[in-house]
């Protein structure tokens, strides 16, 4: 609100004041409108003392009452320092020096427009061009972080249109919602322009409904309409304003269309002369109406409230359970009762639905959507034809599934065949590398630390790059091309079952590659819930960094059966994710969230370039972690190995290594992991590894390493041999799949979830992986 203004509470007794704007809700609007509370007339204040509620007021000679909080919302200017007109004069005549009817023109002209929409609904677009500023505008989500403002003149209007971040509902799951939602009922613009995607209806009018529910004053801009013309759809705008009881205008803000008729818009709801407004209900069937009508009865006795707030959109917020309207129920004095009364419509609701209430809501909103267009809306043919005729197939009830299953399987076999050369060449070079340092270089501390230490260290760790960034391209192809959001939608029922959302899939797929960008990419699931559920079950999904430690150990004890033993500790991990999944769902995560769209976006043919740069904007996480974590690990497992010198064994014999401060380690915790038949060789891994799994094979590297071989994989296999046995290895294998992901991932839980999910993930997957290993081994001993 501009600060020139004043609130009608803030006048002293005795004051003149101009009526410039009436805020809030529908209803409250109507009803001070209607009390003669119109812009432009005269309001003196009887009795206005601090703490006295009601004020008194003189309006067109009537006296009478206002409550403050309803006073708060009316925006006025004071005149009393003008020389006093008398009405007549205020209205006809000119005055001497100011014309109050100037005044009013210009200040009571200014109206503040808020765009509420989608992410990539073309907001933004719409703020520039509206505004004629040139501000950058990308083709993603999350451009606008925070709100901007643009300040300018339209006719004889000042427009202040502020671009919010883009939602697509306003609840509270992510900052923006909050935001927008805050907003909306706090600084209570004068107009809402909602922009939809024209292209993308039944998505894009779910915000609308919730924008309807709130009882604000809006008008549509129905963006993105030269794609929705283009697809060769029909619609029936016209019709849709009258359902919905707001202006609805077509615009191009991407080429400036329609934005001038939408200002218009605007400008006759700010004025209250629009035609089409009016408040309608979306009807939330038998049930809940008949719950809200119930909780609507003690809400509604508090004045305070819904003055700022519909009494009906509170009383749908409470049955949803929604936090921020709790939180502004708490200060009501008959809160108990509001309480009660919707607690006891909640449990009858669910045991009558079967449904969540909140599930209830969203079905109904979607349902209002569905509804409107079935009525307004003819779909195109033209572009979306060949997608449709994709969809049939790739997301077929039937075929789907295998087809997934055939383009995942493609994906891990390029990856680990494909991986291979590379592979070999940089494995080569490094040794060669290390070979030539070591001769170069003085012998001595640094030699050692240099060779074995960080080229070993760092080497081990590289070759694995080419099978990463095969992975990551991969699956970049698949967001690019669409096919990633079929994958989703496919997988749904099944995520279902454990508890989990078909959007799920996705960073449980990236999981794969590596677990950082995967718990990141829970970011696009909606409800905290879900983004819980699915974070932790991702460090489950073997990543690429444990891969070198199953193909030395498979190697070096199941060459016969290198794929089929590969494959059944990639599942091992599948099934430890469903379990976690499923005992999550019945214990700590037991509420269903709601349910949300599932876009299918049209096919897209990739291109090399888009591909390539989202893979290694993927692979650049991995190359980071080398240049830090897994250097600096190197250097210290190194030296934990190298020292003490003075131990009395000559340096580089096992007797040396086991004296060393890292084989004391190894020692310490042997007795914790003997029952699994592991040795403190294997503990020392174990606990390097939890810097990151890579190094677990450098360990191994140094730990197992014969003196007199070449330092490469072939050899470690070699060397490492007589060491284990198959069940043994199988057995570490399964254990360095579920421990401790990394410090890199409880690193970006702790940052997406919270230091106690961060805690949870590491002793429930040590636990785990304890318990687990020693199953298999005193299994496996009985055979
Ligand atoms: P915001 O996220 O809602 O702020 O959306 P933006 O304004 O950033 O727009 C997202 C993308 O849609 C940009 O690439 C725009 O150029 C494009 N765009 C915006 N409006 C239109 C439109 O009316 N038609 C078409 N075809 N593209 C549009
Ligand atoms: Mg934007």
């Amino acid at each position: 609100m501009d600060q020139k203004f004043l609130k009608l509470s803030d006048i002293p007794t005795g004051n003149e004041c101009l009526v410039v704007k009436v805020h809030g809700h529908g209803s409250f609007r109507n009803r001070i409108i209607e009390m003669g509370f119109v812009k432009g007339e005269k309001v003196t204040v009887i009795k206005n003392a601090p703490l006295k509620d009601p004020i008194e007021y003189k309006l067109m000679d009537c006296h009478l009452s206002l409550r403050r909080s309803e006073a708060d919302l009316i925006e006025v200017m004071d005149v009393t320092d003008h020389a006093a007109p008398d009405d007549t004069a205020l209205y006809n005549g000119t005055l001497p020096g100011d014309s109050f009817k100037e005044i009013i023109r210009t200040h009571a002209h200014t109206v503040n427009v808020a765009l509420v929409g989608n992410p990539n609904s073309g907001k933004t677009s719409f703020f520039n061009r509206a505004a004629g500023m040139r501000e950058k505008v990308g083709n993603y989500g999350g451009v606008t972080v925070d709100a901007k403002k643009a300040v300018f003149k339209y006719k004889n209007y000042t427009i202040n249109l502020i671009d919010l971040p883009g939602t697509y509902s306003i609840t509270e799951y992510t900052p923006e919602e909050i935001y927008v939602r805050k907003y909306i009922s706090e600084e209570h613009p004068d107009v809402v322009l909602n922009v939809v995607d024209a292209s993308n209806l039944e998505r894009n009018l779910f915000l609308t409904t919730q924008l309807i529910d709130m009882n604000i004053r809006m008008v549509m801009a129905l963006n993105m309409y030269d794609e929705l013309s283009r697809e060769g759809a029909v619609l029936d705008y016209h019709f849709l304003e009258q359902l919905f009881g707001f202006p609805i205008v077509p615009t191009t803000a991407s080429s400036g269309v329609g934005i001038d008729q939408v200002l218009e818009r605007v400008i006759e709801v700010f004025e209250d002369r629009s035609e089409v407004t009016r408040h309608i209900h979306i009807h939330y069937g038998e049930g809940l109406e008949e719950a809200i009508d119930r909780v609507k009865t003690p809400i509604a006795s508090n004045k305070v409230l819904t003055d700022k707030f519909a009494p009906r959109y509170l009383a749908i917020k409470a049955l949803e359970s929604d936090r921020m309207v709790r939180e502004l129920l708490e200060k009501a004095p008959n809160f108990a009762k509001i309480d009660e009364t919707s607690n006891l419509c909640i449990q009858e609701l669910t045991r009558e639905y079967k449904e969540d209430v909140k599930t209830l809501i969203t079905n109904a909103k979607y349902g209002f959507i569905r509804g409107a267009l079935n009525e307004t809306f003819t779909e195109g043919k033209r572009k979306r034809h060949l997608t449709n005729a994709i969809d049939t197939v790739l997301t077929n009830q039937w075929l789907g599934f295998p087809v997934l299953l055939f383009f995942m399987w493609v994906m891990f076999q390029a990856t680990f065949y494909l991986g291979e050369f590379p592979m070999t060449w940089i494995d080569n070079g490094m040794a060669a590398l290390g070979d030539w340092v070591g001769r170069v270089m003085a012998p001595g501390p640094l030699n050692d630390l240099v060779v074995n230490g960080i080229i070993a260290g760092v080497g081990g760790v590289l070759v694995f790059l080419p099978n990463i960034l095969i992975l990551f391209f991969f699956i970049s192809l698949l967001e690019d091309t669409g096919y990633m959001a079929r994958a989703a939608f496919i997988m749904d029922k099944l995520m279902h079952k454990i508890g989990l959302h078909g959007k799920s899939f996705i960073p449980l797929l990236i999981g794969f590659g590596c677990n950082v960008p995967a718990i990141m990419a829970t970011r696009t699931l909606e409800s905290r819930r879900d983004r819980l559920l699915t974070m932790l079950i991702t460090p489950f999904m073997s990543c690429s960094a444990r891969l070198p430690v199953y193909i030395l150990l498979v190697s070096a004890f199941f060459a016969a059966h290198r794929g089929l033993v590969l494959l059944s500790i990639y599942a091992a991990g599948v099934v430890v994710a469903i379990c976690t999944a499923l005992l999550l769902k019945n214990t700590l995560f037991k509420k269903v969230s709601a349910p949300f769209v599932m876009e299918l976006p049209p096919y897209r043919m990739p291109t090399l370039r888009n591909t390539v740069t989202h893979m290694w904007n993927k692979g650049v996480q991995y190359l980071r972690k080398m240049g830090t974590i897994i250097l600096f690990a190197s250097v210290i497992i190194w030296a934990l190995g190298y020292f003490p010198q003075d131990s009395g064994f000559a340096y580089g014999t096992p007797e040396h290594l086991e004296h060393s401060y890292i084989g004391r380690i190894g020692k310490t915790v042997e007795p914790v992991i003997a029952p699994l038949g592991f040795d403190w060789k294997m503990g020392v891994s174990i606990v390097t590894g939890l810097a990151a799994k890579e190094i677990v094979v450098s360990s191994m590297g140094i730990l197992y390493h014969a003196p007199d071989t070449e330092e490469n994989t072939a050899a470690l296999t070699e060397s490492i041999r007589p060491e284990f046995t198959p069940l043994v290895a199988y057995g570490f294998m399964l254990f360095v799949l579920i421990y401790f992901p990394c410090m890199a991932v409880v690193a970006a839980i702790r940052k997406e979830a919270g230091g106690k999910w961060a805690l949870f993930t590491i002793v429930y997957t040590t636990a785990l992986a304890w318990v687990v290993s020693f199953l298999v081994h005193r299994i496996g001993i009985l055979f």
